[in-house]
């Protein structure tokens, strides 16, 4: 039988770029195409039902019923007017993924044909079958039924004829059972809370708007090539496989030339991306091999997260339309960069302000300051539990790997920030003077050089820094749906800032003026968050010492990490800030322990495969070959010199003899370990024998078959290389 390697490794090789057809017009025509925006809206909607929708998704209403049966009626002209057949709740269950049941626009018309119906009860609530998605106990004990609810805030769009409405997914006792719900509500404490702060500054901000730009990694491999490799099919990445000699070593791939093939894939999915609104903005080679970027411009969280879910999607069949497979896996490949999803986090005011830019005027500044004070604060405080919203079983692998990020969570400020901080807490007082009829602060922060702001030194090992108006929370997996991260980063820092707000009342109420109120608070969370305050080297080995010396959480373990989440500190911020109750808390648990047991549990049965069914095989085959040169060996020539002749074979059979027979007893233990796992009841126990005792049997099984590929016959290996996967010509 012909060697399927061979013949992925041809067609791989041989492919050409495919050409992608770029439309006429500029992007300004087509963008947003599929999406029903505001302008379609208006276009499609009577005047009275625009203006109660604008009004509702602006000031975070309910929709009454004949104001959604309107917007129904709307919706589905448009969306039959653009060639949609079908329509779907979209949403986000805690699989991490999206879901979808399409659901065609027919009825019956009662005189055998059809009729194309869609009503607002349709659009605004439906009942998917929601048994058959993890919610941690909830369904059990309550209700078996869900519903799904209409995001105004997100606007619909059509993904392959299909009218796409972005829900949210609860169950009828009211508990989230998706991502978007506790997002939503993290969006709006924060709201509340960082108004409540910005209004000591200025009384005309009514609202704080959360921001976020994320930035997605992804690998590319051939989708032949991709075929041939049964760990990419079904775990996402490579569980074995032996270094490439060169990969990333020489730092040529990282906004290096782009391969053609790549690049019309690149403008084929930019396209796609603008017509759903996706403002795609930024794409080039990332640090490995076959490792790239794309980058949109920042938008309000919500819709931001929607974008990228959906770029998920998009991007994993354009990528087939190029004969590509997309490797969203945060370690598709071990001894290479692993793939993130950096998630660059800003507040807005509705007065156009960033908060967490530096300013013009010393008030501003001082707001500044006050707004990084309390970021620090939460961040410290909760640093352990921002892991535990990144962590996972496939992000594991990327923590701590000497690449972005470590893991263990500290902030980067930068020396001019630093400097700043450092004034504040050594400032006596703030005085108020006189400049050219203005009020001005004596604190000697008025002047924050815009320009050396921007050009922060950026410090690519930390996991949460300052950029010059936003933070960048590197640690977020590829693969991730950022809501985790950003529940538990907006609640903290919202509950931090409410914590804030009344310390500063308290002492305004007793007599305190204002700033100085402000000013003092300031100054002790500034002393007291220093431990999370870290600009070296986040790689380093010094760093995790010193790290554990200030307190820092340094567990690796996800199954461990996860408990965070119960702790009393974690419920009663998440409860105090409304963003998820005990109840939720503790059935996400659950289905993070059961998800993280069945990912290890797939990766260690595919590994079992490939190790007993596909390598083993092959070194005993090659092995045969030696035996047999042996025998001729010996049969040929006599006594010592036989001997000598054959000596190199006879150490290679022996070695792979070895190898093979390492590989058997591990794979064999590691059947057991999983036996012995699985009888455990509990969802965390279990989660942790996985991670402590089954996980490491694959490390040892994929070290003797790496091993193993650098002796057998090239001719004779049955899977692509790494050298073969990670270099698209
Ligand atoms: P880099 O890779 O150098 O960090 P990129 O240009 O790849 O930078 O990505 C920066 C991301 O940050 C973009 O998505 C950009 O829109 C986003 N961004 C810029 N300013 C803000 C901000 N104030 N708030 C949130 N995101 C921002
Ligand atoms: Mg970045």
């Amino acid at each position: 039988m012909a060697n399927l390697r061979f013949k992925s490794v041809e067609e791989a090789t041989a492919r050409k770029a495919v050409k992608v057809d770029l439309p006429k017009e500029r992007v300004d025509a087509y963008y947003g195409k599929q999406v029903f925006n505001r302008q379609r809206m208006f276009e499609y909607l009577p005047k009275e039902t625009y203006e109660g929708l604008v009004e509702a998704i602006d000031n975070r209403k309910p929709l009454s019923r004949e104001l959604a049966d309107s917007v129904a009626e709307g919706m589905k002209r448009w969306a039959l007017d653009n060639g949609a057949r079908h329509y779907t709740h979209w949403f986000h269950p805690l699989t991490g993924s999206t879901a979808e049941k399409h659901d065609a626009f027919v009825e019956h018309d009662g005189k055998g044909g059809v009729v194309e119906k869609f009503s607002g009860k349709l659009l605004v609530q439906q009942e998917p079958d929601a048994s058959s998605f993890p919610n941690g106990g909830i369904r059990n004990t309550f209700e078996a039924r869900g519903y799904s609810a209409w995001d105004i805030s997100s606007p619909a769009f059509i993904v392959d004829n299909t009218l796409c409405i972005p829900t949210v997914f609860v169950s009828y006792t009211g508990e989230s059972l998706d991502y978007k719900t506790p997002l939503l509500r993290s969006l709006n404490t924060i709201d509340k809370a960082a108004t409540r702060v910005a209004r000591f500054f200025n009384d005309d901000v009514k609202h704080v708007i959360c921001n976020l730009g994320w930035e997605q990694e992804y690998f590319l491999v051939d989708e032949a090539l991709f075929a041939a490799r049964p760990d990419l099919v079904l775990t996402g990445r490579t569980l074995m496989g032996h270094e490439s000699a060169k990969n990333q070593q020489l730092e040529d791939h990282y906004f290096g030339s782009i391969p053609s093939r790549v690049e019309a894939f690149m403008l084929d999915l930019e396209l796609e991306a603008h017509r759903l609104g996706i403002p795609a903005k930024t794409r080039h080679n990332e640090v490995a091999p076959n490792q790239f970027e794309l980058a949109p411009v920042f938008e309000e969280a919500n819709l931001a997260n929607d974008h990228n879910l959906l770029l998920m999607s998009v991007m994993e069949e354009v990528a087939k339309r190029h004969n590509f497979r997309v490797l969203l896996h945060e370690k598709p490949f071990a001894g290479i960069n692993g793939s993130g999803k950096h998630n660059n986090w800003s507040l807005g005011t509705n007065t156009g302000k960033l908060l967490f830019a530096p300013g013009k005027t010393a008030r501003e500044n001082f707001r500044f300051v006050t707004f990084v004070a309390n970021v620090m604060a939460a961040v410290h405080k909760h640093n352990g539990l921002l892991k535990a919203s990144i962590i996972n079983a496939t992000n594991a692998h990327r923590l701590g790997a000497n690449e972005a990020p470590p893991a263990i969570i500290s902030m980067f400020l930068g020396s001019a920030v630093s400097s700043i901080l450092d004034k504040v807490v050594a400032a006596e007082s703030v005085e108020t003077i006189s400049i050219n009829g203005k009020e001005q602060l004596t604190l000697d922060i008025a002047q924050i050089p815009e320009l050396t702001i921007d050009n922060t030194d950026r410090n690519r090992t930390s996991p949460f820094a300052f950029t010059g108006n936003r933070f960048e929370y590197r640690a977020v997996g590829s693969s991730a749906n950022n809501a985790s991260a950003l529940i538990a980063l907006n609640a903290a820092v919202a509950d931090q800032l409410n914590l804030f707000a009344d310390k500063v009342e308290e002492r305004i109420a007793k007599g305190e003026t204002r700033d100085m109120a402000i000013l003092e608070e300031v100054k002790k969370l500034i002393r007291e968050s220093q431990p999370i305050h870290f600009d070296g080297n986040g790689y380093s080995d010094e760093w995790k010492e010193e790290a554990a010396r200030r307190g820092l959480n340094t567990e690796t373990s996800a199954p461990l990490m996860y408990d965070i989440y119960n702790t009393p500190e974690s419920v009663d911020m998440f409860e105090r800030t409304g963003v998820l109750t005990r109840k939720e808390i503790e059935a996400r648990n659950e289905v993070k322990w059961e998800t993280y047991t069945k990912k290890i549990q797939i990766e260690s049965r595919v590994l079992g495969d490939l190790a007993i069914n596909h390598v083993i095989p092959a070194a005993v085959r090659y092995q045969s070959v030696l035996l047999d040169n042996v025998y001729k060996i010996q049969q040929l020539f006599k006594g010592e010199k036989a001997e000598t002749i054959a000596a190199q074979d006879l150490r290679n059979i022996e070695k792979i003899a070895e190898h093979v027979s390492a590989i058997n007893t591990n794979v064999k233990d590691m059947v057991n370990a999983r036996k012995i796992a699985n009888k455990i009841e509990s969802e965390r126990e279990k989660a942790i024998e996985y991670h402590d005792v089954v996980a490491p049997y694959m490390e040892t099984i994929r070290y003797h078959i790496d091993k193993l590929e650098l002796m057998v016959d090239n001719e004779i290996w049955p899977l692509p290389k790494y050298r073969e996967l990670l270099f698209i010509r």
